[in-house]
């Protein structure tokens, strides 16, 4: 499987996780204290798994690469720079995700109230717009079983995400997985556009018009493409733009 973390070094990974979170906030897609954006580290020498992680109790605006928590896949804490640990039930989920897929480097959940609302409702998301076209038949879904304490659901979450990128987590919120970290946040950021424009679209009283199936999954297939030959060439402008956004809007989150 290709592993996009052999490239970066680990200072270039911190940069971009810390910059995930506020990106994240000052689009309004965080949920308190609540959520995370986990990361992939190298193996180490041993072959151990680490993966990076907010501290406890930190907004998203208030994470920088300095004080993001390492942790193994059992969520033991291995180092803490801020000192409040890591929220270990909350990285359930995500440790299930980057155990089962190395392909990903990064594992991004939100609670938005228009995924959450989209997540809630039978169909989905709806091929109505660029946005969603390119998540078109490329979505899992985990139907809700309480707050993700339970082991068990680990196993039935990685069972439902299968090879995808994207999965509704019903009545809850999303999930998406990136090959790199800018990756990670381009697919939140296009399907929460996806899901407000859904809810405006399907608000109006009229009559929507839903893309064919083929069109969709054209545009789907071009997307793919896209994504593919950014990862290909490892240069990703919209994330080199994403990041100079920061730099004006919150500087400090290279600290
Ligand atoms: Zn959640």
């Amino acid at each position: 499987m290709p592993d996009g973390t052999k490239d970066l070094p680990v200072s270039a990974l911190r940069r971009d996780l810390a910059a995930a979170y506020r990106l994240i906030a000052l689009e309004g897609m965080d949920d308190s204290i609540y959520t995370h954006i986990s990361a992939r580290l190298p193996d180490g020498p041993e072959g151990e798994k680490r993966f990076l992680l907010n501290p406890y109790g930190l907004r998203f605006d208030e994470v920088t690469a300095s004080n993001l928590v390492t942790v193994d896949e059992t969520g033991t804490v291995v180092d803490d720079p801020y000192g409040s640990g890591v929220n270990a039930a909350g990285f359930t989920i995500h440790s299930a995700v980057h155990m089962a897929r190395h392909d990903a480097v990064c594992v991004l959940h939100t609670h938005t109230v228009a995924g959450v609302a989209v997540s809630s409702v039978k169909e989905g998301v709806l091929p109505l717009n660029q946005w969603s076209a390119q998540f078109h038949n490329r979505i899992a879904f985990h139907d809700y079983e309480g707050i993700a304490l339970d082991l068990a659901e680990r196993e039935r979450i990685v069972t439902d995400l299968g090879q995808k990128y994207v999965m509704l987590l019903r009545n809850h919120g999303v999930l998406v997985l990136g090959r790199s970290v800018g990756e990670a946040v381009t697919y939140a950021m296009n399907l929460e556009r996806s899901c407000r424009a859904q809810i405006a679209a399907l608000g109006m009283g009229l009559t929507p018009v839903v893309l064919s199936e083929g069109i969709a999954e054209h545009t789907a297939r071009q997307y793919e493409n896209a994504y593919d030959s950014i990862h290909q060439n490892g240069r990703d402008p919209e994330w080199d733009a994403m990041l100079r956004r920061l730099d004006r809007a919150a500087p400090g989150y290279k600290d």
